[in-house]
């Protein structure tokens, strides 16, 4: 099997972009014709590598690596979120821009794929300077986006107020103010409700219904949570507010276990106080405990290749719902697989937030907002839906939800490639 980007990918480590080409490869079978124009998928549209010079508060000038990337814009716009890790890389952002083509895809939302991040620690940065990083960064990617080219959105360590001021730095250059140049903002500039919590709430609600579909009730499973951040915590919360048991979760300071149920709106308290699960009252084990702690269904929501060969054999959970990006490691998958365990790809289950985000640019063309009720609304039907569609496409294909969710995303994408042909 021969990748043609190779030069990314170390065969010892294949890294994020590495396991994407993999499940390209996994995939391509299934594509019939279309698979003449596979090579599109494993090749970004457009890379861009950024110096992002700051001055630090205490008068001295540092560097820092910023990347925007285009991997695919043929069914629409780009769309993906910025992230600020002292580990991001061009290969880790190129494989999250193409997770972002087929995610839009699979949901059927009118964007292509996009990912952005500089390599940072922003835990060290005082506010002013994370403040002076984000414009310089947003006045370097300047000429890569815009609402009809490319919108961003938060990720790991990024939040409403960094798209505050990306959002500020672009219309500051353009002369006017167009509020559709980033999604996940705040309310009052044009953000939507429902936003915040739309990926936690699609991790969940297709939980629930992969979860039926193993002929299984929510009140009284027990669920493990790793990442109580963005995702994690508002899927766990839901989970509890449906009857189910948080019995374990980690964070990146502590792992906790408590088979009668961890109370969760108590931890969220004390994340929002302390930002760590550290020093919250119940039993600590030892992080690598985590995989193993008996559960029925496990929702990885951190960061990628976290459930690999190493550990896949040990997880206990029936069903595995991928809230982070890329958590699970093809030679995991092939595990899990044997072992019976139905994994939820990414792909979908992590799809609510790029979901609300088009609903969130939709309202910011039309400047016309919707109420909390009609998105949820509208996000529960469309990820429902989706859910469904790849359901039949793995019965007839005899194929995994992962398989068949790439089936149906990379279709969507080729076809439109197809239609559109090479020019000139
Ligand atoms: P976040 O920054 O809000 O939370 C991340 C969580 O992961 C925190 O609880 C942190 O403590 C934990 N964590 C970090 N390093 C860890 C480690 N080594 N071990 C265990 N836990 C660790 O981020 P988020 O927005 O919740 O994103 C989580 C994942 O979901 C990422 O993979 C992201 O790409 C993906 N995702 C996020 C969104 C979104 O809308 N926020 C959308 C789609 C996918």
């Amino acid at each position: 099997m021969s990748h043609p980007i190779a030069s990314y990918v170390d065969s010892n480590n294949l890294g994020a972009w590495g396991i994407y080409l993999e499940q390209i490869d996994r995939v391509t079978p299934y594509l019939g014709s279309l698979s003449r124009w596979v090579e599109t998928l494993k090749r970004p549209k457009r890379s861009l590598i950024v110096d992002v010079p700051i001055e630090l508060d205490n008068g001295t000038i540092a560097h820092y690596e910023g990347y925007r990337v285009h991997h695919n814009l043929s069914r629409g716009p780009g769309k993906g979120g910025i992230r600020y890790h002292p580990d991001v890389t061009l290969s880790e952002v190129m494989a999250l821009s193409a997770w972002m083509s087929i995610k839009t895809a699979v949901v059927n939302v009118p964007f292509g794929g996009a990912k952005g991040g500089i390599r940072v620690d922003p835990k060290k940065l005082s506010q002013s300077e994370l403040e002076r990083m984000t414009r310089r960064f947003t006045s370097e990617i300047n000429m890569m986006i815009g609402p009809q080219k490319d919108i961003p959105a938060p990720d790991v360590n990024t939040n409403e107020q960094i798209m505050a001021w990306m959002m500020d730095t672009y219309c500051v250059n353009q002369g006017y103010t167009t509020s559709g140049v980033v999604t996940g903002k705040p309310i009052s500039l044009g953000g939507s409700l429902g936003r915040r919590d739309a990926t936690g709430r699609g991790v969940f609600v297709v939980a629930r219904e992969a979860y039926r579909q193993i002929g299984l009730d929510l009140p009284g499973a027990r669920v493990a949570v790793q990442g109580l951040g963005n995702v994690g915590g508002e899927a766990a919360r839901l989970f509890c507010e449906a009857g189910a048991k948080l019995v374990a979760v980690q964070d990146h300071s502590a792992t906790l276990y408590e088979p009668n149920g961890i109370d969760i709106n108590a931890l969220l308290k004390h994340v929002a106080i302390v930002h760590e699960i550290k020093g919250f009252a119940g039993e600590v084990i030892p992080n690598e405990q985590f995989w193993t702690a008996p559960c029925d269904i496990l929702i990885p929501a951190a960061l990628e290749s976290q459930i690999n060969s190493s550990n896949a054999g040990g997880i206990k959970a029936k069903l595995l719902v991928e809230g982070a990006n890329g958590p699970t490691t093809p030679e995991a998958d092939d595990i899990l697989k044997d072992m019976g365990v139905v994994v939820v790809p990414d792909v979908i289950a992590n799809a609510g937030g790029v979901t609300v985000s088009y609903f969130e640019w939709v309202q910011d063309f039309s400047s016309f907002f919707w109420t909390e009720e009609e998105i949820n609304q509208r996000l529960d039907k469309l990820m429902i839906e989706a859910f469904q569609g790849i359901g039949e496409v793995a019965q007839r294909h005899q194929v995994t939800l992962r398989t068949a969710t790439f089936i149906v995303g990379c279709e969507r994408i080729l076809k439109a490639r197809q239609m559109r042909g090479i020019y000139p």
